[in-house]
């Protein structure tokens, strides 16, 4: 149940932006939609790609969000700017989560059927690694699922609660054809089963497509099978890739599921035939969201999601970065560069998902100072707190917060139910760090706050394992090394550094003075 009182100023209210405030006792029925604001109760919104709009968030069944993430396609490793899209995605759940909605988040694993080109041609990306790399495509398939899975949680992105491969869902993907197919969408030409576009009235709606150019002929077509351009494969069978090793039998022959029809297919078993979010990068509006909604829509005759989100890339030297080029930075390689994973999700943060964000050394170089600052601020205000900060953490703590503490906590969910408008959430966070105004147990219980949709892991750092008295001890010593060095006792200086260091504690002396952290 929200609280809410009529009539009065909202006290927080530094970026109303778009937002509704609701009063007290407006519909008692909506009132598990919103978020609490101060006194008020407010919606979270979002651009719906869908019809180009910013509108406010109201789920299917109160209280409970489904969710659709299209997941990867696992040929290559994730390059950071796919890793982007599963960033922007972890924040979009977490601030579902922090709003008090139960997320399923549905992801899936495409193993089979993503083609080198979305259009039809080309061949199977994961066939196409496996013979490059001389392994198998299951080998190639496992490899680099387990690769993906270790990405993400090394970005402290939130575990999807059904991850599906596509490979097991073949007898779901097969049904799902059936059922398009004895609704009149589909054709059979060259041994494949097409999607007729043409009987599809609402096609390209999505990607605001202009139905004169979807005419036959409107532009030269690959596949000559193809009554429309736009029409796309839903079963392929031998006839077309003769050295596809995953096929499997199909009332069309044997052959395998064109990519698309593997989200429809594993959504809707997930899900349901209607559901509320489904989310990807903006690549995919054009033809793989397209064709999602055009064969789901068909099959059901009815609407298959509500709301449409989707990121914008990641752009390197004033281009896409893309997995198939090559050339692709990956996690791993920032790691090796001496990089924390962490701090390349802290330069997400800091775009609007509907931005492009770019990349370089220089901006991951500066995210890096960024967050170790944060993490130092927030230690030292856990020192400063001393035993027993953990209890700040606790949901509803921030709750009880009044004066210009519940201001800044007000703000920042303003600005997060603003279409997730995480990097003014960051900016609002290093403000309020800076408010003196603040005592340091309300400047924590913000950050433990914010962090639950952040994932910054404010409130884990190994830092917090310290006593109080250690951290104090650790301090003291840094400050006489200092003193040493300044009275250029250079062995005294040195053998504290060591003996730190031989304890894991490293130091770092910055133009601002010694910083230290955990080895
Ligand atoms: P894929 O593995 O190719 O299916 O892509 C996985 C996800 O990454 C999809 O949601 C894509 O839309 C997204 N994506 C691809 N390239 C980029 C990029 N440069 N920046 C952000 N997201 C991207
Ligand atoms: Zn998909």
């Amino acid at each position: 149940m929200t609280r809410t009182v009529g009539g009065r100023a909202w006290k927080g209210a530094r970026a109303v932006g778009r937002l509704r405030a609701e009063l007290g006792g407006a519909d008692e029925s909506n009132d598990h939609n919103h978020i609490n604001i101060g006194d008020y109760v407010v919606t979270l919104h979002f651009f719906n790609t869908l019809g180009r709009q910013v509108q406010s968030f109201e789920p299917i069944t109160p209280g409970e969000v489904g969710l659709y993430t299209c997941g990867p396609t696992v040929y290559n490793f994730a390059h950071i700017g796919n890793l982007r899209t599963y960033v922007f995605e972890d924040l979009l759940r977490r601030a579902l989560e922090y709003t008090g909605y139960d997320v399923t988040h549905v992801m899936n694993v495409t193993d089979v059927g993503h083609l080198t080109d979305d259009a039809d041609d080309g061949e199977d990306k994961v066939e196409k690694s496996a013979r490059e790399q001389g392994r198998s495509v299951w080998e190639i398939a496992e490899f680099y699922t387990q690769a993906f899975f270790a990405d993400i949680e090394k970005l402290n992105i939130e575990y999807p609660s059904i991850v599906c491969r596509a490979t097991d869902h073949i007898q779901d993907m097969i049904e799902l054809i059936q059922r398009i197919e004895a609704r009149g969408y589909t054709y059979l030409a060259g041994g494949n089963v097409y999607f007729d576009v043409a009987k599809f009235e609402r096609y390209g709606e999505l990607a605001l497509l202009d139905r004169q150019q979807l005419q036959p002929g409107a532009r030269i077509e690959v596949d000559p099978n193809k009554r429309n351009p736009q029409d796309f494969v839903l079963w392929f069978t031998q006839g077309k890739f003769k050295n596809q090793t995953m096929v499997w039998d199909s009332p069309w022959g044997r052959g395998y599921p064109g990519w698309h029809i593997e989200c429809s297919a594993m959504s809707m078993k997930y899900l349901g035939d209607t559901f509320d979010i489904h989310t990807g990068g903006v690549d995919h509006i054009p033809v793989h969201h397209t064709n999602e909604i055009a064969q789901s829509e068909a099959a059901t005759g009815s609407k298959w999601v509500n709301y449409w989100i989707h990121g914008e890339f990641l752009v390197m030297a004033g281009d896409k970065m893309s997995k198939s080029k090559g050339g692709f930075v990956t996690l791993r390689r920032l790691e090796e560069e001496g990089f924390d994973p962490l701090d390349y999700r802290y330069l997400c943060l800091g775009g609007h998902y509907r931005s492009q964000l770019q990349f370089s050394t220089e901006v991951l170089s500066g995210a890096r100072s960024a967050r170790r600052r944060l993490t130092e601020t927030v230690g030292n205000l856990r020192a400063r707190v001393g035993e027993g900060h953990e209890r700040l953490g606790a949901t509803g703590v921030v709750e009880e917060l009044d004066g210009p503490a519940a201001e800044w906590r007000d703000s920042f969910r303003s600005h997060l139910a603003d279409d997730l408008s995480v990097p003014q959430c960051l900016a609002d966070l290093h403000q309020m760090l800076k408010d003196d105004r603040l005592g340091a147990e309300e400047q924590l219980a913000l950050v433990y706050d914010i962090d639950r949709v952040f994932g910054l892991q404010l409130s884990e750092d190994r830092q917090k394992n310290l006593s109080a008295d250690t951290v104090a001890e650790i301090e003291a010593l840094i400050a006489e090394r200092a003193e040493a060095r300044k009275a250029r006792d250079f062995s005294r200086a040195d053998k504290i550094r060591d003996d730190l260091a031989a304890r894991g504690v490293i130091l770092e002396d910055r133009p601002d003075g010694t910083h230290w952290k955990l080895a």
